[in-house]
């Protein structure tokens, strides 16, 4: 596995692989028009992120944030362990942490953690099983969750709780809601998250940004350092052709109308700038910067 690294101003970006996947899209898939017909036409795709049959590849990683004095690990895969109905993400058993371990990334070493969302990929190793129990992974580090994600999601769990039999009825329902359940109680109730705002600064050089529509308090995390800057895009686009596609959703976004204008602002503010852009599921070389070309944008690696 290649763990590609990117140099901001003093800050350094390590992309850790949990698990690299090739999909053709189409019905079922996380991005249903990428189908292969779809795909072949965009040209710049090939062959760093498509493959040659037009499958796009992707990737499930985590990024690795070093500024001169802290470290920042955003978004936590999927995890070990864990009991998942997705067969593709059950009871893992990856070497992700011995990997991290390898850089030189004690577990006490990791001063904080940033989840774009909370879905199943974004937050599985927020924590890990010991002794029966799921126990928060890094236990020096602040857990960054945005509000307003939490809060959504929080409040789906309320919304099940239709029987007026608050406690046990809730109970019941948080078992269901596995991700919820395992990798994020755990972390607030061990007192560890802070829950943040869409637009908040975390450290110097690492700020949030709103980008809603794959879930309602999606944000991506712009890290800026000495005059340049990058920006981790979390799920507001899953794969790069949807720089050339805008109005091509994810099957998991809440609202695809928010997710398009997100992609098309997202590409209106950084074309043709320096900017780098870091993609959460991009496969092949992960990052790019974004041209305009026509009416949409391709991505210059
Ligand atoms: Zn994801």
């Amino acid at each position: 596995m290649i763990n590609l690294m990117w140099r901001v101003g003093d800050i350094s970006i390590t992309r850790l692989v949990e698990m690299e996947l090739t999909i053709p899209g189409g019905p079922g898939s996380p991005l249903p028009d990428a189908t292969p017909e779809n795909v072949r036409p965009i040209g710049w795709l090939f062959p760093a992120f498509a493959t040659a049959e037009g499958w796009i590849k992707g990737s499930i990683h985590a990024l690795l944030i070093q500024t001169p004095t802290q470290r920042f690990i955003v978004d936590t895969c999927v995890g070990n362990d864990k009991p998942r109905n997705s067969p593709g993400f059950n009871q893992l058993a990856t070497n992700f942490l011995a990997d991290l371990e390898s850089l030189g990334w004690s577990l006490d070493s990791v001063d904080g953690v940033l989840c774009t969302h909370l879905h199943v990929d974004h937050v599985g190793w927020n924590t890990v099983l010991r002794d029966g129990r799921w126990v928060p992974t890094f236990p020096k580090a602040r857990y960054y969750l945005g509000r307003v994600e939490y809060e959504h999601w929080a409040s789906e769990l309320r919304g099940m709780d239709v029987t007026g039999e608050k406690d046990e009825y809730a109970l019941a329902m948080m078992d269901t809601m596995n991700t919820f359940t395992d990798s994020v109680k755990p972390i607030m109730d061990a007192d560890l998250v802070e829950l943040v705002e869409v637009d908040s600064q975390i450290a110097p050089g690492i700020r949030l940004m709103s980008t809603p529509g794959h879930t309602p308090g999606h944000v991506s995390v712009v890290i800026e350092s000495k005059g340049s800057r990058a920006v981790i895009t979390g799920d507001m686009m899953h794969h790069p052709c949807q720089i050339a596609r805008m109005d091509w959703c994810s099957a998991f976004d809440t609202d695809n109308q928010q997710s398009t204008d997100t992609r098309q602002s997202f590409c209106e503010m950084f074309a043709d700038t320096p900017t780098l852009i870091i993609g959460t599921h991009w496969g092949g070389p992960t990052a790019g910067r974004l041209i305009r070309e026509g009416s949409a944008y391709r991505l210059d690696v």
